[in-house]
């Protein structure tokens, strides 16, 4: 089992960026969770599968070949062999994302997966669960965390680049409902390990968020 590196917290808190940057600078691998849970979604949505039918959509979870790559300087996420990147992170998606993450099958399947990337590997994985359910003896537990405006202006932008304009208000709404299915589901839900560090980030510049936890895992790794 190599190093493990857990950063957990709601939609825009920053994680993904920091937890990129962060992997890049330590040369670790970064595992994006959201992106797994999010091409769940996608497939789920793609074969008309019914919310409640959680059986099959658990089987389905299990037989998708998820995948990620670097593509120059860009994080792409791959099922079976296709580009998903963009087609993951439509509002469509996002408005599905939090009750195909609730069904405790699918829950179980993503984790082993992601257990497993460890296995051989120094990460630094970023989600929802991953210091309290995936890695409760990770080497080190961040929580990131952000006021909800600031979190959904961060969110604006990323959906500009996939061409869909939403405003603020229609943002914070999706953000407002995630974090309340993601919170209360009965299995993992979002929360903060006892023994994770809180980074309120609403107030931080990027930089300033890499440089608080790299010098945090390189003076205790010293
Ligand atoms: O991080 P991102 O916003 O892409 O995550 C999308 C959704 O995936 C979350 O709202 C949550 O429902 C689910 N998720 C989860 N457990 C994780 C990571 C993401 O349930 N470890």
């Amino acid at each position: 089992m190599g190093m493990i590196i857990a950063i957990d917290g709601p939609a825009g808190s920053g994680k993904s960026s920091t937890a990129k940057e962060v992997a890049r600078q330590l040369n670790f691998t970064y595992v994006d969770t959201g992106a797994m849970y999010r091409t769940v979604t996608l497939a789920t949505l793609q074969r008309n599968i019914d919310i409640e039918n959680e059986e099959a959509i658990t089987r389905l979870a299990r037989k998708l070949d998820i995948r990620f790559r670097w593509i120059d300087t860009i994080h792409h996420t791959f099922l079976d062999n296709e580009d998903v990147s963009d087609a993951i992170r439509t509002s469509t998606v996002a408005a599905m994302v939090s009750p195909v993450s609730a069904i405790p099958g699918v829950r179980v399947v993503m984790a082993e997966q992601q257990r497993a990337m460890a296995e051989n590997d120094n990460i630094v994985m970023e989600g929802r669960d991953i210091g309290t359910n995936v890695f409760p003896n990770a080497d080190f537990k961040f929580y990131m965390d952000a006021d909800i405006y600031v979190r959904a202006k961060r969110r604006i932008n990323d959906y500009r680049k996939i061409g869909q304009s939403l405003t603020i208000d229609e943002i914070v709404k999706e953000l407002e409902k995630r974090d309340k299915i993601d919170s209360s589901r009965s299995h993992s839900p979002l929360k903060k390990a006892e023994d994770a560090i809180v980074i309120d980030t609403s107030t931080l510049s990027f930089q300033e968020q890499v440089d608080q936890i790299v010098s945090i895992i390189r003076k205790k790794s010293d």
